[in-house]
C-alpha cells in the first residue's frame, strides 16, 4: 500500500474520520519535513513511518473521540458558510506541531494557534505552514504562564489542547486561563491520566473548570506503551485573575499542594 493510502486507512480505521488524498498528501509532506529537520533539530524520537502515523497523526486526531468536540469540528464548514464566528483552538506546548497541525490539516476551517516557549520549533512550524499553504493558523512564542495573563489571549479560545507538556494539575493552571467560558480544555495523557485527574480535582474547580468526558483508548498494538486517555475539562466559570501564578509556582507548588 502506498503512503497516502496508508495514512487514509489508519486514520479512518482508528478515528472514523475520512480524509481525501489532498489532506493525506499534506500530512505526508509534513512527515517528510519533520524527518528531514529532525537530523539537525530535536523534533521527535519517532521516525518509523507506521509508528509516526499512529503515535502522531492518529493520536492527534483522537480528539474526535469526544462527541461534543467532533460535532463542533464537523460543523465548521457550515458555520463558516453561514458567517458564524468560527472556532479558535490553541495548542499549548505544540513542539513539532502535535496535536495542532494534524487537526488543522484535517479541519481547514479551524483557526489554530501553535504556542510554544521554544522559538526554533516555531520557526520550523512557520516553514510547514508556508510550504503547505495553510491559512488561519499562526505560531505564538512565549510561556503559557505569562501569556495566560495577557488580555489578548486570556479566555479567547473555544478549544485548548495540550499533549506531553506537564502534569495535569500544573497544566490546568497553564491552560484553563486561555479557555472561554463554555469552551473546553482537552489534555492528551498516557496511562497515568486517571491518577492525574484525581490529583487535579481541586485545581480544576479553583480555576473555573468542571471535569467533562474521559476517553480511554489504545490506537494500535505497536508496543506495550500505547494506553492513552483524553481528559476533557469544561470551562464553566471565568478564571480568577490571580491565576496563573508567576515565579514558576504552577510547576513548583501545583495547586493540590497549596
Ligand atoms: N505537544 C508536542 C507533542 O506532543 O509531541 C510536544 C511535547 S514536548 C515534550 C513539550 C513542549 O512544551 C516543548 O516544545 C516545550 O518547549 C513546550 N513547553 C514546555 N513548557 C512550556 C510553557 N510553560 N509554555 C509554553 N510551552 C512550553
Amino acid at each position: 500500500m502506498d503512503k497516502i493510502s496508508y495514512i487514509k486507512t489508519q486514520i479512518e480505521t482508528n478515528t472514523g474520520i475520512i480524509i481525501d488524498d489532498n489532506k493525506a498528501d499534506q500530512l505526508l509532506q509534513y512527515y517528510d519535513m519533520i524527518i528531514e529537520k529532525n537530523q539537525v533539530m530535536n523534533l521527535t524520537a519517532i521516525t518509523d513511518f507506521e509508528e509516526f502515523v499512529a503515535k502522531h497523526f492518529v493520536d492527534s486526531l483522537s480528539l474526535c473521540r469526544l462527541q461534543d468536540i467532533k460535532k463542533v469540528l464537523d460543523n465548521l464548514q457550515d458555520n463558516e458558510k453561514s458567517g458564524g464566528s468560527g472556532c479558535k483552538l490553541i495548542d499549548i506546548g505544540t513542539g513539532a506541531g502535535f496535536p495542532g497541525v494534524p487537526l488543522k490539516i484535517v479541519y481547514p476551517e479551524l483557526d489554530v494557534t501553535l504556542f510554544d516557549s521554544l522559538q526554533k520549533r516555531l520557526t520550523f512550524l512557520d516553514d510547514v505552514i508556508s510550504k503547505l499553504g495553510l491559512k488561519k493558523i499562526q505560531t505564538l512564542h512565549g510561556r503559557a504562564e505569562e501569556f495566560g495573563r495577557k488580555l489578548d489571549y486570556r479566555e479567547k479560545y473555544d478549544i485548548v489542547v495540550s499533549r506531553a507538556v506537564a502534569e495535569l494539575t500544573t497544566l490546568c493552571e497553564l491552560a484553563l486561563p486561555f479557555c472561554k467560558v463554555g469552551g473546553s480544555f482537552i489534555s492528551y495523557k498516557g496511562g497515568k491520566g486517571n491518577e492525574e485527574l484525581q490529583n487535579a480535582q481541586y485545581a480544576i474547580k479553583e480555576l473555573g473548570g468542571k471535569t467533562g468526558s474521559l476517553i480511554e483508548y489504545s490506537f494500535l498494538a505497536l508496543d506495550e506503551n500505547n494506553e492513552r486517555i483524553l481528559v476533557e475539562i469544561c470551562k464553566v466559570k471565568s478564571t480568577n485573575p490571580k491565576y496563573p501564578r508567576g515565579g514558576g509556582k504552577p510547576f513548583k507548588t501545583p495547586l493540590h499542594m497549596v
